[in-house]
């Protein structure tokens, strides 16, 4: 049976009675390359309904086997049935990072979660540029929390480049950290570590347990050696275990506690601001360089351009100038 064809504020008014058939729909067009889709979602993002309570956007990394799925099921779980709050999970992966086209089987990952009717586990988005994959995430967070979703907790891998975006498209950044991997000099050397609002050494269970506290002291130490950020806030270091489920409560109060420092200081709202400021104009720059490469003049001149370039012949900024002529 072929599908029903939704106008925008069909779409926009099912998901913002939280149809999850409808929000996935949703998703996959926001997720869309081709223009007609493209047109569509726009028109579905500016119908959603304005959202009725603030919601909470965590962004967690951390290198793969830290334990973040496993980590995320127990936190999602307590958010749930603890808090009483409605949580989506979204995935942000630069594609080469991914193996054998998923990395992520989310279903697996997160068993509990993705069954129950407060949280949405969204598989990550194969195939697509991080940068493309960052900005749609953006419109992803918009529909699940018109879905009713309050909490949206954005997963990436820890491989250096996914973080920058995750941390513009969040309110809070959390690290983990996996003891004795070296990860601790790993994060401080990509900057990693100055971006992080909280952190936390997983696998703190067993005999691991003390090796995850000295771990945690490592960093602290460390971070006190970093440049203060300026919003006064020094990142708190825990330790957790998601399989004896010790420490996920903690890890969401720290993080509770930065989002109402953030709050209390404006810092909050100034973030999101600056956000869709950043969101604005990469749509304006992305826009751009598409219709720029589209046109017939410019693809035709390109290859010529490009292997002169790549032989030497002529230099970037010429074949650069040649073609914005
Ligand atoms: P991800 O790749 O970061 O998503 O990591 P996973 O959540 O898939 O976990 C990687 C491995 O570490 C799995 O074998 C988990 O069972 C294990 N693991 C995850 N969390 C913990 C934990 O708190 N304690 C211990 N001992 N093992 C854990």
């Amino acid at each position: 049976m072929p599908r029903p064809t939704w106008s925008a504020a069909e779409y926009a008014a099912r998901v913002g009675a939280g149809d999850r058939v409808a929000l996935g729909r949703a998703i996959t067009l926001v997720e869309s390359t081709r223009p007609a889709d493209r047109a569509l979602a726009a028109e579905v993002l500016a119908a959603l309904p304005p959202l009725p309570t603030p919601t909470a956007r965590v962004g967690l990394t951390g290198v793969p086997g830290v334990g973040k799925s496993t980590l995320i099921e127990r936190l999602g779980r307590h958010l749930i049935e603890d808090l009483n709050r409605r949580v989506a999970v979204l995935a942000v992966d630069p594609s080469s990072a991914r193996t054998g086209g998923s990395i992520l089987g989310d279903k697996t990952r997160m068993p509990w979660l993705s069954v129950q009717p407060a949280a949405f586990v969204r598989p990550s988005p194969a195939g697509t540029a991080l940068g493309g994959v960052a900005f749609r995430t953006r419109d992803v967070i918009t529909l699940v929390e018109a879905a009713g979703f309050d909490t949206v907790l954005v997963e990436t891998v820890g491989v250096g480049q996914s973080e920058t975006a995750v941390r513009s498209l969040t309110d809070c950044f959390v690290l983990l950290l996996l003891a004795g991997a070296g990860d601790e000099l790993q994060g401080i050397k990509k900057g990693i570590m100055e971006m992080a609002d909280v952190l936390a050494v997983t696998k703190a269970d067993g005999p691991n347990a003390p090796r995850a506290r000295r771990a945690a002291r490592e960093v602290k130490n460390a971070l006190h050696l970093l440049r203060p950020p300026e919003t006064g806030w020094l990142p708190p270091v825990l330790t957790c275990s998601a399989t004896e489920n010790d420490g996920i409560g903690a890890l969401w109060a720290t993080v509770a506690d930065y989002l109402a420092h953030q709050q209390t200081g404006g810092g909050f709202e100034q973030n999101r601001r600056q956000q869709r400021l950043t969101a604005l104009r990469e749509l304006v720059r992305q826009e751009l360089e598409t219709a720029f490469y589209a046109r017939p003049a410019i693809a035709s001149a390109l290859p010529e351009l490009e292997a002169a370039v790549l032989a030497g012949r002529l230099s970037a900024a010429a074949a650069a100038a040649r073609l914005l002529e």
